[in-house]
């Protein structure tokens, strides 16, 4: 069993737009979020009129046909009125639809445009959704880079819309869920202005899903906020092993881990301050491997270079500098032989910094000067 244990909602105007044409609906376990478009408030109607075939919440049934048929009384809805209110002719919405199917924890989702779905787990974003979008296609025939997409003039350009045809194809799908699971529905005014690593980076340093929707819209606007925001975030939980309220959501962890820990907690001692103890004494374990490691490889790594003459020379440690001037190295020997005086191949070895154990480099050093008639 699964259920959604909170959920958080948010939308703003934005810092460009006169209007929100952006539309949600919370009503858990069903999240929908719709970004409508047209002229005057066409744009507003289309996504309120989407939104609307939801209110009812999940009927019974197969949640994937549930989903799919709201969708197409949404299109059918907006399509209707497009065609007897002149003033609303041509308007349509996206829309980006989850339910949580408790029974099968899965959460069942289903999308036409480019209003995304992201899924969080362990620390790793995931997105859910394929835009519907001019850019989006152009990227999967390859025709343009992942990195061109992101900030390519045209990538509002929609290709697939609720309103504009009769009927309309939307892609359905079901995502297994974990305990813990954060998912987050948005428009693409959140999407065009962070990328997915920064939405990542939000979830996981919110202290709860409320600061989490709110961060994402705020930063947003940081970014410049041409557009409607709109964000949804929700989390799933095991509902015979509750998360505990007023805890960080991304501190949960998922599935058997989660449990496993939990059972583990010794008693008289709060989560939280458990945690941030196991947390420092963790850093303290890492920051102790790497000076140790550090140590360990400064006194068994061995490179040639050049010295500061120009001539090959042999260095122990590792052939990087720290801020503040501390070198990782020390010069040990230098030898009578100019670096730029050596065959290409030879220079290479000299200055490519290759880390080698006392007795190669020694030896590499050794053969180096016997070559130019040096030593015997
Ligand atoms: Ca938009």
């Amino acid at each position: 069993m699964l259920r959604v244990s909170g959920h958080s909602e948010r939308t703003d105007v934005g810092r460009q737009r006169q209007a929100n044409e952006d539309s949600y609906l919370a009503r858990s376990p069903l999240f929908v979020v719709a970004d409508g478009m047209g002229g005057a408030q066409a744009g507003e109607v289309a996504s309120l009129t989407a939104i609307q075939a939801f209110q009812g919440g999940m009927p019974d049934g197969n949640p994937e046909v549930a989903i799919e048929r709201m969708i197409a009384t949404a299109n059918r809805n907006i399509h209707e009125q497009a065609h007897s209110d002149p003033s609303l002719a041509g308007m349509g919405t996206t829309i980006t639809v989850a339910a949580v199917d408790s029974e099968a924890e899965r959460v069942v989702i289903g999308h036409v445009g480019d209003s995304r779905a992201y899924r969080l787990r362990d620390g790793i974003i995931q997105r859910l959704t394929k835009d519907h979008s001019l850019v989006e296609e152009m990227r999967r025939r390859g025709q343009i880079t992942e990195e061109q997409a992101e900030d390519h003039p045209q990538r509002s350009i929609i290709t697939r819309a609720l309103g504009p045809e009769p009927e309309v194809q939307a892609d359905l799908q079901s995502v297994d869920a974990d305990p813990g699971d954060i998912f987050l529905l948005c428009s693409d005014g959140l999407t065009t202005m962070i990328g997915d690593d920064r939405i990542r980076e939000i979830l996981m340093g919110a202290t709860s899903l409320d600061a989490a929707a709110r961060t994402l819209v705020d930063e947003a606007n940081r970014a410049g906020g041409r557009d409607n925001i709109t964000v949804i975030v929700f989390q799933v939980e095991d509902p015979s092993n509750p998360i505990p309220r007023g805890e960080q959501p991304t501190m949960v962890r998922s599935g058997a881990s989660a449990r496993a820990a939990r059972h583990q907690a010794g008693p008289g001692r709060g989560p939280r301050r458990g945690r941030v103890v196991a947390g420092i004494l963790a850093a303290l374990a890492v920051l102790l491997i790497l000076a140790g490691g550090l140590f360990f490889a400064t006194r068994q790594a061995w490179f040639l270079g050049t010295d500061p003459a120009g001539r090959v020379a042999l260095y122990q440690g590792l052939p990087y500098e720290l801020p503040f001037g501390i070198d990782l190295y020390r010069l040990k020997y230098s030898s009578a032989v100019q670096t730029d005086s050596l065959p290409e191949q030879r220079q290479r070895a000299v200055t490519d910094h290759t880390l080698r154990s006392e007795d190669d480099a020694t030896s590499l050093i050794e053969d180096i000067e016997s070559s130019e008639g040096l030593t015997g």
